[in-house]
Order: C-alpha cells, then sequence, then structure tokens
C-alpha cells in the first residue's frame, strides 16, 4: 500500500525514482507524484492514475538534482485526485513531503493551522505534516530540518512513514517512521529510502530497517538515525536475503499467474531443512527456544486479515485435530478493538504475508502488552512483525508481488501444519507413527499441485463461461470450507465479479434463495470425511437448476453426472485437500480476469501491503 522512493546521489534522479516507483507498483495505487530539489529550488510534478501517466507527464523534462522523492498514493482522505496526490507542500511551497499512513488528529491541526493563516490545497490528512514542519522551519532560526521533522511530529497522532526535501537544506532526506515500513539503502556515495528494498535493490544490497519512532537523517555520503525523542541510534545494516530476478515475471504475463505457477517450489521451499519424515520430525529453526512455551501452550488465537485469515482457519482444524486445545481465530482488525480474555497459557500467532499489516501489528502488540507470547508466520524477512513477535517461522516464498495473494497462501498453510505436527509430538497428543504418514503425504504436495497446474487449459474453458457472470457462490466443508472462503476472495479481488463463500451446509439457510440456472456454484468435493454430505448439498443445488463446478478427487468419474464441469485434484489427506483445493480455485479466477480485462496484479481500490489500518 502506497510507495515511497527517495534518492541522494549522483544516478539521473528520474530514472532511480521512477525504477524505484515501477517496483513498487504491485504494492496498489491510484496516483503518483515525483518532487527533485536542485540548487535550492523545487520541482514537483504529480498526477491522478498510473505511473506511466507520470512518466508521461514528465518526459522531456529535466529533473537532475542532488535529492529527489517520490510517491504512489493509495487514498485514504480525499479522492484520488492530481491535487491530493503526494508529494504535499506547505504554503510557500519550500519543502515537499510523501508519506504513507493517515494522521489521525489530521481535522483538529487543520482547524488550527488555518487560524494560524495556512492555506490548505488539498483534502488530504497528509497536507497538516507539510504545513507543521514548514511551521517548526520558519519559527526557529537556524532550525534543522531533522529537527523540525522531529517537533511536527510530536504534535501528530497516527500512523506514519514519511520522507522530506527542503530546498533551504540542500541534498537531504529527512525520514521518518511511526507503524508505516521504510527501509534505507546504504550504498557507496549515494543512499535510498523505499517503502520496502525492492525500491532500490537494483543498486546496493545492504539495507537498514527503520524502527517505528525513528528518524533519519540522508546525504548522498552519510546517514543517521535518532528517535523521535532525540536519542542517537545505532542503525544495524542488514543484507537483502533475495535475488533481484525473483520480482520479475519470469516470461508469464502477470505476476499473479507466475506466483500460481511457482506454488510446487515455493511449497517445498517453506518446508526445505524443516520436515524429515523418516525420523519423524518437524525442525522449525524459529521456534528452537520456545519449544517449552508450545509444548505447555494451553490454548491458541490466531489473528490475520484477508487471505491469511483464511489461513489460519485451514490451521484451526489442523491444530484442533493434532494439538487438541482450544484454538481462535480472529480478524485483526476487529480483535485490535476487543478485550480479549487471555487466559493462562495462551499462545498468539500473527500470520501477515508482507509483516506490516496495521491491523495485525496491532493486534498483536495488544496482546503482547498483556504478557502473551506472540509468534509470528510472515514471509518478508526482517518486516515489523518478524522483528516484534518473539519467535517465528518464514514462508520463504519469495516475494509475492500479485495483489491477490497464492502463493503465499499455500506457503502459510504448509507452514502452520508444521507448527501445528511439531507441537502434536511436543504435547504427545499426535502418535509417532500419524505423524510420520502425514510427514510423508506433505513432501508429496508439491508433485501434486504441479499435476493441477497441467489442467490449465479446461480450466480456460470454465473461465470463459464465469467470466460472464455477475455471481457466484462458493461451497465446502470441513478442512474445504476456508477454501470456499478463498476462492471467493480471489474472484473478487481480481474480475469484480461478487462472490460468497458459505458453508455448504449453511447455503439452506439464505444463499439457496440465490440459485437459478444462471448463476454458477463451485463445490468443493474431494474424497474426504464429508465428501457424503457434500453429495447432497450438490443434489440441493440440482434440484434448483443450478449450474455446478465440482473439485473432486482423482477417480471419481461418477461426480460427472451430477457437475456440469469437474475439476480432479490428486489424492491426498483429508487435512491437506485446502493446499489442492485452491489451485485450480486461483486459476480459474485469474482466467475469468484476463478474460474481463482486469488488472490482474493491481487490481482495483486494492493494495498489497495494508500498512493503514
Ligand atoms: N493518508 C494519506 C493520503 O490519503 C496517505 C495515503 C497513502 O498511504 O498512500 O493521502
Amino acid at each position: 500500500m502506497c510507495g515511497i522512493v527517495g534518492y541522494a546521489g549522483p544516478r539521473p534522479l528520474k530514472g532511480v525514482l521512477m525504477g524505484g516507483l515501477r517496483r513498487l507498483e504491485y504494492r496498489g495505487y491510484d496516483s503518483a507524484g515525483i518532487a527533485i530539489e536542485r540548487d535550492g529550488e523545487l520541482q514537483l510534478v504529480k498526477v491522478t492514475g498510473k505511473i506511466q501517466e507520470l512518466e508521461n507527464r514528465i518526459a522531456g523534462m529535466d529533473l537532475s538534482g542532488s535529492v529527489g522523492i517520490a510517491h504512489t498514493r493509495w487514498a485514504t482522505h480525499g479522492e484520488p485526485n492530481d491535487l491530493n496526490a503526494h508529494p504535499h507542500t506547505g504554503c510557500d511551497d519550500r519543502l515537499a513531503l510523501v508519506h504513507n499512513g493517515i494522521i489521525e488528529n489530521y481535522h483538529a491541526l487543520r482547524t488550527l493551522l488555518l487560524e494560524r493563516d495556512h492555506r490548505f490545497t488539498t483534502e488530504t490528512d497528509t497536507e497538516v505534516l507539510a504545513h507543521l514542519i514548514e511551521e517548526h522551519l520558519e519559527n526557529g532560526k537556524d532550525r534543522t530540518l531533522e529537527d523540525a521533522v522531529r517537533l511536527a511530529l510530536q504534535e501528530v497522532d497516527g500512523t506514519f512513514g514519511l520522507v522530506v526535501i527542503d530546498q533551504h537544506h540542500p541534498g537531504k532526506l529527512v525520514v521518518a517512521r511511526r507503524g508505516s515500513p521504510l527501509v534505507i539503502g546504504v550504498g557507496e556515495n549515494e543512499n535510498f529510502v523505499g517503502s520496502d528494498a525492492s525500491a532500490f535493490a537494483e543498486y546496493t544490497r545492504d539495507i537498514i530497517y527503520l524502527k517505528d519512532d525513528e528518524i533519519a537523517t540522508i546525504t548522498s555520503s552519510d546517514y543517521s538515525v535518532r528517535t523521535l525523542q532525540d536519542e542517537a541510534r545505532d542503525p544495524v545494516v542488514e543484507e537483502i536475503t533475495w535475488e533481484l530476478d525473483q520480482i520479475e515475471k519470469g516470461g508469464f504475463d502477470h505476476f499473479m499467474l507466475k506466483e500460481i505457477h511457482e506454488q510446487p517450489q515455493t511449497v517445498e521451499d517453506s518446508m526445505r531443512g524443516r520436515v524429515f519424515p523418516d525420523q519423524c520430525e518437524v525442525k522449525l529453526g524459529g521456534l528452537e527456544d520456545v519449544h517449552d512455551i508450545l509444548a505447555s501452550a494451553e490454548r491458541i488465537i490466531f489473528t490475520a486479515c484477508g487471505t491469511s485469515w483464511h489461513a489460519c482457519l485451514v490451521a484451526r482444524r489442523l491444530f484442533e485435530d493434532f494439538v487438541r486445545i482450544p484454538v481462535e481465530v480472529e480478524y485483526a482488525s476487529e480483535f485490535r478493538y476487543s478485550r480479549p480474555v487471555f487466559t493462562p497459557g495462551t499462545v498468539l500467532i500473527a500470520v501477515s504475508q508482507s509483516g506490516e499489516t496495521a491491523d495485525t501489528l496491532a493486534a498483536l502488540r495488544l496482546a503482547k502488552d498483556e504478557g502473551i507470547s506472540v509468534f509470528g508466520v510472515v514471509n518478508v524477512v526482517g518486516s515489523t512483525i518478524a522483528r516484534e513477535t518473539d519467535a517465528g517461522v518464514y514462508l520463504h516464498a519469495g516475494p509475492e508481488i500479485g495483489v491477490a495473494s497464492t502463493k503465499a497462501f499455500t506457503s502459510q498453510v504448509t507452514v502452520l501444519s508444521q507448527i501445528a505436527l511439531l507441537m502434536g509430538r511436543l504435547k504427545g497428543t499426535l502418535s509417532k507413527k500419524r505423524c510420520e504418514g502425514i510427514l510423508h503425504e506433505i513432501t508429496r504436495l508439491p508433485e501434486k499441485i504441479r499435476t493441477i497446474l497441467n489442467q490449465t487449459d479446461s480450466i480456460i474453458e470454465i473461465a470463459s463461461v464465469f467470466s460472464k457472470v455477475n455471481n457466484a457462490l462458493y461451497l465446502g466443508r470441513g478442512y474445504n470450507f476456508p477454501v470456499a472462503l478463498e476462492g471467493a476472495l480471489k474472484l473478487k479481488e481480481i474480475s469484480y465479479i461478487h462472490a460468497e463463500g458459505y458453508p455448504a451446509a449453511e447455503m439452506k439457510h439464505g444463499p439457496i434463495a440465490l440459485i437459478d440456472d444462471d448463476m454458477p456454484v463451485v463445490v468443493l468435493a474431494p474424497g474426504d470425511q464429508v465428501y457424503q454430505k457434500v453429495i447432497s448439498n450438490i443434489e440441493e443445488i440440482r434440484a434448483r437448476k443450478g449450474r455446478i463446478l465440482v473439485v473432486a478427487t482423482e477417480g471419481n468419474e461418477t461426480i460427472r453426472e451430477l457437475a456440469t464441469w469437474v475439476i480432479h485434484i490428486p489424492k491426498t489427506l483429508d487435512c491437506f485437500y485446502p493446499l489442492l483445493a485452491v489451485i485450480p480455485l486461483q486459476l480459474l479466477s485469474y482466467y475469468v480476469a484476463v478474460a474481463r480485462d482486469c488488472n490482474v496484479d493491481q487490481p482495483r481500490n486494492l493494495a498489497k501491503s495494508v500498512t493503514v489500518e
């Protein structure tokens, strides 16, 4: 959500900043802008729409200078238009600022600033920051830009990742963070800043994760980090752990398709060096120091948002089955404003692809403040959730660029399965024999996913029918109910077709009223414990002339008599069907979106890393 790039150094600013914005494009945005400082003068351009619009606008312009900032905005306050796009300036246009996050007390601040004769030109919350900093710069003689930013931020409630340049402080970027991610890239005679390291990874692999309530001053030759309380910090320089080609499309038309096809590999990667079927062992390095906590845990609360929340719903069944303790799954956005009852022995597991999801972060902080053990399952190494949890497990899925999550979901379920197996063994609730069988099966999943990916042609045919409908219903039971939710979410996210996921048997308590010969129903009916029950639900749909796409287990040919379309998935254990059944649903929504000519990788209104609440 929102992309920030900043650069101080000798390279042509336009190339570095626009290249950075393109790398961050996957995060989702509605407008874009750029500002540079040259010889104490600022130049600023901002436009509604895609980065290409900005490219067109600045083509032929000389944007050389000593420092520059650029931004892709995901509007929270004020509609997406040219004026509301970032960078923002104060009254005198002396400074320019880009911001990710929400200034919660912006209304009160704006009223005060208006009383002090400031003139506002936008509807954004962000603009108050520009005016506040400007005021602090003008009120204090010889005040540094860093001090003015620090003083301004003391008046602010809310979240921010921001970068400021000022014409009276040439060659300098001031960067601050609370709640919204920012990474500094350290180069030789050049330094960078970005919402994530992909913005500048082609130039340097040395990075500093700015922490909450830290402020950094960056020039081409130097950087320094202090706290917003003005204490010095000694930042740790770390190295980027992935390669740049991992964030390229690799011959696929879209990142989403590439990421769907990566799943045999990413599921395998999430188990590499962790799963040892012959020794009946699961080794999760990130949890090794907390085995005693896992062994004595009496209750687990999962907290997450969106697709990660669906992965947690699958995990609930896995944990209940293998670990036999109560498990709850909470939407982080609800949980953070609730008054949860934390009984002794409660463990909270926060699940997030980006590791920056604002609501999930707030939920884990709430639990942490109550003294609860908090673990993380995240993909992005070094992300805020990874750093703020007591322990955790990385997905190792590589960068996920498509806004609609695919490979992160399957890696989350695979990793959560491993944690459940580990806990089951630690607690003695899972027999060695059963664990061995499950571990052998988990290692076969990558190959099974590969066979589903080979059925693309028949899925494209079904997608051409789905692309013409306005509504779809997804049904599943047991382990596959969360897959129905996830399938419906994928369809609506990228194709804008209204879709609902339901537990199959709940259909008769409402959604059955929708069924006619037009609306397709997707039913997950693998050969698991509840198969016969699902067949009865399919009959109920048939009786109402519904068109049915069934996802069934290989070898089940009789299902063809009941279904309009059938997609087969390989046989596996009940607990692993979600990992296979979700694959055709991902492909279906992808090809439906392509048939409808939708922007698959950057669907409207959506952002990849949801860093505002
Ligand atoms: N709240 C700010 C705005 O609406 C920042 C949005 C963003 O993070 O892109 O302009």
